[in-house]
């Protein structure tokens, strides 16, 4: 039996990915509390998609940059695992994405470890990406053994690397705060407003009457839900008495274990 999850404090869980990691937490028997802490509230979902009733979740609007209204969410959600899963999104300005992954995640990290929580807060997952480790080059089989890029391909990666550095440093501190990140790469599935809105624009616009290269280019996809459940399963793991082989350690999450030759 997986540990128990009493309260789970999702941040940027009204988000993509978000509101996927609320649907799989909630399917978990027992049910923990569920809570968002994110700057803007849930959207509205089709239930095609996602069982979870919205008046069973909390939403706390707060900004993972504003220490304060960290320490009064986590005061009032009193949460044993803390998914951090909020970022900008592609294309945004250097500023923001130091501002929000480097900063964000610092005083995330900072506030979890005031003695204050010490007994409440056990587990930080934190949502990286594949990216931290893309220097340009084509990368075929990469695994966690691969280091990071000297100079990173933009700062929305740098900051990815920095914010999981952040994450991953704080494990064992406190009273003995357990940490983990997952890589996913390029997330797909309902609820989308990046990648699929971004291939139809192009197409509508025919964008895609040129080709640049041999159409080879491989890229790995990962479906959104099996994101989710594999950070389900790290808070579980972190949770567990035995978390040697999870805890202070960075994941990349994929579909599948292809090998391309
Ligand atoms: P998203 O934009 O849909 O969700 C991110 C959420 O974070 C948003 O709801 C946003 O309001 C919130 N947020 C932003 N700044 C905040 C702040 N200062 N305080 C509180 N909340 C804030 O993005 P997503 O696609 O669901 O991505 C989720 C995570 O997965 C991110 O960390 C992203 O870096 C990572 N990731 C995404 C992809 C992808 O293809 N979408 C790939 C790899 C990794």
């Amino acid at each position: 039996m997986p540990a128990p999850i009493s309260s789970v404090l999702i941040i940027g869980g009204s988000g993509f990915l978000g509101c996927h990691l609320v649907d799989l937490f909630y399917k978990l028997t027992p049910r923990p509390e569920i809570h968002i802490l994110d700057i803007r509230p849930p959207p509205a979902l089709s239930p095609n998609f996602y069982s979870f009733n919205p008046d069973d979740i909390s939403f706390h609007k707060g900004d993972i940059t504003d220490p304060d209204s960290l320490r009064a969410i986590f005061r009032v959600t009193k949460p044993d695992v803390i998914i951090h899963s909020a970022s900008p999104v592609h294309g945004m300005g250097k500023d923001i994405y130091f501002k929000v992954n480097v900063d964000g995640t610092q005083t995330i990290v900072d506030v979890a470890l005031e003695q204050e929580f010490w007994s409440t807060i056990k587990a930080v997952v934190y949502t990286s990406s594949a990216s931290v480790i893309y220097d340009g080059s084509d990368l075929k089989n990469a695994d966690e053994t691969f280091e990071f890029p000297e100079v990173a391909m933009d700062a929305y990666n740098e900051t990815k690397v920095l914010g999981e550095q952040i994450v991953l440093s704080a494990n064992g501190k406190g009273a003995g705060l357990k940490t983990c990140a997952l890589r996913p790469s390029g997330l797909f599935g309902p609820g989308d407003r990046q990648l699929v809105p971004g291939m139809l624009a192009v197409l509508k616009t025919n964008g895609t009457l040129f080709q640049l290269g041999d159409n080879m280019n491989l890229f790995d996809f990962t479906y959104i839900g099996n994101v989710a459940h594999a950070h389900v399963l790290a808070a579980q793991k972190l949770l567990d008495g035995d978390v040697s082989d999870v805890a202070g350690e960075a994941f990349f999450i994929t579909n599948d274990a292809p090998v391309y030759f």
